[in-house]
């Protein structure tokens, strides 16, 4: 929108240093002549664009915080894709701040020197296989999926084994049909101090091996071009070398989550800045009573709610990214930051749609496609409310969760 102030009305972006802006620069016109003019296509046909992968490579922009970048530049990278694709920015977030985060924070020197590379330069893809078929928000307690630790010459278990086998189902993993690793969680079946099934483990699992089985998740109504499945795992022997050995607990999964989770809260930021985005064009452009939507007093309030929103959502993660820089960011603050940041995305973009008025349910003026994918951002990394009551038991003390 020639001469009109962006959506980044409080120039957020001017906090990076000039490196950086010109690195997002280089982002924008990428995303402006390879994503956005086939993103609508390949949402409507379900299918993930295999080949952007070497250019999208090309960029080196995974894990910027790992190159030097600040915090604030990799929230807006992440906000800047989601703001063109969320699927394409879901995909990243997915495989480098989940899969490849998680080499550099867990693995052993031998998997960083065999993976990190690859991953890195998306010549191997990976994915996160939390989720259960029985256990979202509750998969931290209710984990079904069990690792049992054998003797690869015996396959009978041995505590001390060089294997181990893996017995299980995830839902919902991203990446999950086409990955060529994944990082699956699942209990120890030896006994914890309270005689219980152990501690969770992290597996790096070569998606080819027997017994793995996946399948494509059908019909969804929001990020379509991201193919998440449902996968399988039946006596999957996984050798100890390919056991993350930084995990011992939930509580290291939760630090990994952590990071991701700041993500899509950019995620949240950059669906609003879309919303904004197609909403005021369409509001300049369209004309009813002889005179352009944007004329009318209501529209006009409802593109300024819109951006206020987007605006309160960049200011909390501009400071959380400061957090961040100091090591500082704890959970209760990146929950917050994930349910305020998705409450503001989902009205924003319930706006944006009523702007575009019938045209905003269909897919060719952009507005349908995101107001739909806003619902994954709603429920994923820890749903809406489940980071609120995360926010309650910290201001109060009392957890309302369980
Ligand atoms: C598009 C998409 C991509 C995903 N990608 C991945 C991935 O790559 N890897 C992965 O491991 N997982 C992934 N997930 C899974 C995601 O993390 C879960 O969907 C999420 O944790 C919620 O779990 P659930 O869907 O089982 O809902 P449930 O846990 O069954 O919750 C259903 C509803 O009940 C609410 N609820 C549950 N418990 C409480 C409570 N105590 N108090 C109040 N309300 C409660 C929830 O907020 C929600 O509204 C993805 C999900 C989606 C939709």
């Amino acid at each position: 929108m020639n001469g009109l102030p962006t959506a980044d009305f409080f120039a957020f972006e001017s906090l990076l240093d000039p490196k950086e802006q010109a690195k997002l620069a280089e982002l924008r016109a990428f995303l402006a002549t390879e994503i956005a003019p086939y993103a609508s296509e390949w949402w409507n046909k379900a299918e993930f664009p295999a080949h952007i992968l070497p250019k999208l490579a090309a960029l080196e922009l995974s894990t910027p915080a790992q190159r030097g970048y600040s915090n604030l530049f990799a929230g807006l990278v992440i906000a800047e894709m989601t703001r063109v694709d969320t699927s394409i920015a879901t995909f990243f977030l997915v495989h480098h701040d989940l899969f490849v985060e998680s080499l550099y924070g867990f693995g052993s020197a031998g998997q960083k020197e065999r993976l990190l590379e690859d991953a890195a330069s998306l010549r191997i893809t990976g994915a996160f296989a939390l989720t259960e078929p029985g256990h979202g928000s509750d998969v931290a307690g209710g984990m079904e999926t069990r690792a049992r630790r054998i003797s690869s010459a015996t396959g009978k278990s041995d505590a001390g084994g060089d294997a181990w086998v893996l017995n299980g189902a995830k839902r919902w993993i991203g990446n999950g049909t086409f990955c060529d690793y994944m990082l699956v969680w699942a209990r120890d079946e030896s006994a914890g101090a309270d005689g219980l099934p152990g501690a969770v483990r992290g597996f790096i699992v070569d998606a080819s091996l027997p017994g793995v089985s996946r399948s494509r998740i059908e019909n969804k109504i929001a990020l379509r071009t991201v193919q998440n499945a449902d996968i399988v795992f039946e006596d999957v022997q996984v050798a100890e070398a390919d056991r993350f050995a930084g995990i011992n607990s939930f509580e290291d999964t939760n630090r990994l989550l952590r990071g991701s989770r700041i993500m899509v809260a950019w995620q949240a930021v950059g669906q609003q800045l879309a919303a904004f985005d197609v909403a005021r064009q369409y509001a300049v452009e369209r004309r009813q009573f002889g005179r352009p939507l944007a004329k009318f007093q209501l529209i006009q309030q409802q593109l300024v709610t819109m951006l206020g929103n987007a605006v309160a959502s960049m200011g909390m993660m501009a400071r959380l990214a400061q957090l961040q820089d100091d090591g500082a960011a704890d959970m209760p603050q990146v929950a917050l930051a994930k349910s305020y940041t998705s409450a503001r995305m989902r009205e924003t973009v319930a706006l944006g749609r009523s702007i575009l008025g019938g045209n905003g349910i269909v897919t060719d003026y952009r507005m349908a496609k995101i107001f739909a994918d806003a619902e994954a951002i709603f429920t994923y990394e820890g749903s809406y409310e489940i980071n609120t009551l995360i926010v309650g038991r910290a201001v109060t003390g009392v957890s309302a969760i369980v």
